[in-house]
């Protein structure tokens, strides 16, 4: 949960006990409702610039406007919003995979060893030969995802593949841009430390590494199968959006 902006969550509670993933339904909590109590989670590792946050319920009543959706339609809710949310994740680990081999790159063009730049090092062109892979490859599946969301067409697989490669890329290519910088990259001189902090949260939050590997196993082995969404999302219609942007 992200605060301090944050003036409601969405939760989804068991309303029927006998009716499995039918007996759920989303709400929406607001933050000064009786019985709820929030509060940050401090001395994270990275991601400081969004604080992250707790959220305690006790007894609390929730009002039947602040349903989302009809009665037993929280699992489908919930999902849906995972396949978007996960997009974002993937795209943004992309990101910090094209940073660390930006500055990966500038660094060994100028720090010399031995009387020639790093990057003339055979090892040291290997890390930024797997960096750059390592990019292609999850830009490739994101823009993938991003076609497939414009088509309208269903992506919760492709979402979480690229979720889960990129994140743990990004990793990757955190700790070898920080060896690159050598001991300038384990100290705060360079970005490639916050790079390096930043990179973990992510192989943890919308679905941790081991959630995705259980996925995309069973969607292999055919033990998963998507059901129908609650509601799925449209293709993109460019005529739609540009009269919205005018209108604005
Ligand atoms: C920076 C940050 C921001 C976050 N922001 C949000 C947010 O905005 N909204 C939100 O709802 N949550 C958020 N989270 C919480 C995040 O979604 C959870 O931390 C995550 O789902 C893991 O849950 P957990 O911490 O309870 O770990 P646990 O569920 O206790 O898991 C511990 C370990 O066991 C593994 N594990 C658990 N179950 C299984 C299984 N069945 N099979 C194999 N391995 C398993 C996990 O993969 C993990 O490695 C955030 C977390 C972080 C770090």
């Amino acid at each position: 949960m992200d605060q301090p902006c944050y003036q409601g969550t969405q939760l989804v509670a068991k309303t029927d006990p006998s009716a499995g993933h039918r007996g759920l339904t989303a709400f929406i909590v607001e933050r000064d409702m009786k019985g709820v109590t929030t509060g940050d989670i401090r001395g994270k590792l990275g991601v400081r610039a969004g604080s992250t946050g707790w959220i305690a319920m006790q007894d609390v009543e929730v009002p039947a406007e602040n349903r989302l959706g009809e009665e037993g339609e929280g699992f489908y809710i919930a999902m849906s919003c995972l396949d978007n949310g996960r997009y974002t994740v993937a795209a943004g680990a992309t990101g910090l995979i094209r940073a660390c081999l930006e500055d990966s790159i500038k660094y060994a063009r100028e720090r010399k060893t031995f009387g020639k730049p790093i990057g003339e090092h055979q090892l040291i062109k290997q890390k930024i030969a797997y960096m750059q892979q390592w990019y292609d490859a999850a830009r490739l599946m994101v823009l993938h995802v991003g076609w497939l969301k414009n088509m309208g067409i269903r992506n919760t697989r492709e979402t979480s593949m690229a979720k889960w490669f990129a994140t743990e890329h990004s990793v990757k290519a955190a700790l070898e841009a920080v060896q690159i910088h050598g001991a300038y990259g384990f100290s705060d001189e360079y970005d490639v430390e916050r790079y390096l902090r930043n990179s973990k949260g992510a192989v943890i939050y919308k679905g941790t590494s081991e959630i995705h590997q259980l996925m995309q196993a069973d969607y292999a082995l055919g033990y998963r199968h998507d059901r129908p969404l609650r509601c799925e999302m449209p293709a993109y219609d460019a005529a739609y959006w540009q009269a919205k942007a005018v209108s604005a």
